[in-house]
């Protein structure tokens, strides 16, 4: 079996971006199956050696509960039941919200291995958020910026460590 690795976390956070860096032509990027259900993405990659698939979350628009954080869970709570890792993404800009608190609080509940991703974390910029990210209860936050690259090589060989 391949092992499952899930991306979650609130609109905006970066996930899609941190997707396609890992899923990549450079990470050799094997199918993509789009269109399982409309919300979510799959892609197979090789990280550090290791076969993984890659799973996008996104969140659901339509006939979705209230408040952000029932959207966030709604969106990924089937992604994460079948995980054999969770990437929870943070915005190292935008700083730690109520709405990742609570995600990370139900995410604990889960059982399942996360690793806790402080995106957007380029120059500074996350340095703060990663402190912060800390009293998530998640472990040590890994800061990354998928748009410019930073940190990925260590998150890649992170993941390849924890599947
Ligand atoms: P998602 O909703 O979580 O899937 O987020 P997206 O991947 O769609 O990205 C949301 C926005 O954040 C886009 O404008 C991205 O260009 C931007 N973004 C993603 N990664 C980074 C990053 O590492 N640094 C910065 N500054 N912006 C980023
Ligand atoms: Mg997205």
């Amino acid at each position: 079996m391949i092992p499952t690795v899930v991306i979650a976390g609130r609109p905006n956070v970066g996930k899609s971006t941190l997707f396609n860096k890992l899923a990549g032509r450079r990470h050799a990027l094997v199918s993509d199956t789009p269109g399982v259900t409309r919300d979510r993405k799959d892609a197979t990659a090789q990280l550090r050696g290791k076969t993984v698939r890659l799973v996008d979350t996104a969140g659901l628009e339509e006939a979705a509960p209230e408040t952000l954080f029932g959207r966030m869970r709604a969106s990924s709570e089937a992604a994460v039941s079948e995980a054999d890792l969770v990437l929870f993404v943070v915005d190292g800009r935008a700083g730690i919200t109520p709405a990742d608190e609570h995600f990370a609080a139900w995410l604990r509940r889960q059982n399942r291995p996360v690793l806790l991703v402080v995106n957007k974390a380029e120059g500074r910029a996350g340095a703060n958020a990663a402190l912060e990210a800390f009293s998530l209860g998640l472990g040590t936050p890994i800061g990354v910026s998928a748009e410019h690259g930073d940190g990925l090589a260590d998150l890649m060989g992170e993941i390849a460590d924890r599947v």
